[in-house]
C-alpha cells in the first residue's frame, strides 16, 4: 500500500503509475489524482510537450529514424496484420470519413490541381502514342517478310473466292 501525496487515501500500489527515477519506482500521485491533474492541465500539458518537441526536434527525428530502421520489418508487419484483422473496421472508418468530410475533401480538389492532373493526362497520352508509334514502326521493320509473306496469302485467299 502507498499513501498519495494528493488525496491522502492509501491505495495498492497498482493504483500509481511507474516512474523509473522515484526511489520506490512509483508516482507520488494515484492514478486518479494523476487523471484529474491532466484533465485540469490539458492546455499547459500540451504546450510543454509541444515545447520540448520544438526544442529537441532534430534529436527527435533521428530518434525515430533510428527507431524505425531497427525495428522496420516488425513495424511492417504489424501494420499488415492490423490491416487485416480489421479490414472491415477500415473500410467503414474510411467511408465514415469521406462522409463526414466530403464537401472539405472535394473542395480540397482546387482548379489548379484539376489543370495539373489534365496536363500529366496529355502529356501521358502523347508520350505513350509516341512510344506506340515506334513499336510498331520498329514491330514492322524487323518483321517485314512475316508480314509480306502474310499479306501475300491474305491476297491469295481472296482472289480465289
Ligand atoms: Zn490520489
Amino acid at each position: 500500500m502507498k499513501k498519495c501525496y494528493k488525496c491522502k487515501v492509501e491505495k495498492p500500489v497498482s493504483d500509481f503509475a511507474k516512474a523509473t527515477h522515484k526511489p520506490d519506482g512509483l508516482q507520488t500521485k494515484c492514478k486518479a489524482c494523476d487523471k484529474i491533474y491532466r484533465q485540469e492541465n490539458k492546455e499547459a500539458i500540451a504546450a510543454k510537450l509541444a515545447a520540448y518537441q520544438a526544442e529537441h526536434k532534430e534529436h527527435l527525428t533521428a530518434y525515430a529514424a533510428k527507431y524505425y530502421a531497427v525495428n522496420k520489418s516488425a513495424i511492417i508487419e504489424k501494420a499488415k496484420s492490423y490491416r487485416e484483422t480489421h479490414r472491415d473496421a477500415i473500410r467503414v472508418h474510411q467511408r465514415n470519413y469521406y462522409a463526414k468530410h466530403k464537401d472539405r475533401l472535394k473542395a480540397a480538389v482546387t482548379d489548379e490541381q484539376k489543370e495539373a492532373r489534365k496536363a500529366y493526362m496529355e502529356k501521358y497520352r502523347a508520350e505513350h502514342r509516341e512510344n506506340a508509334r515506334a513499336y510498331w514502326a520498329k514491330y514492322r521493320v524487323e518483321n517485314k517478310e512475316a508480314i509480306k509473306a502474310y499479306m501475300a496469302k491474305y491476297d491469295k485467299g481472296r482472289k480465289r473466292k
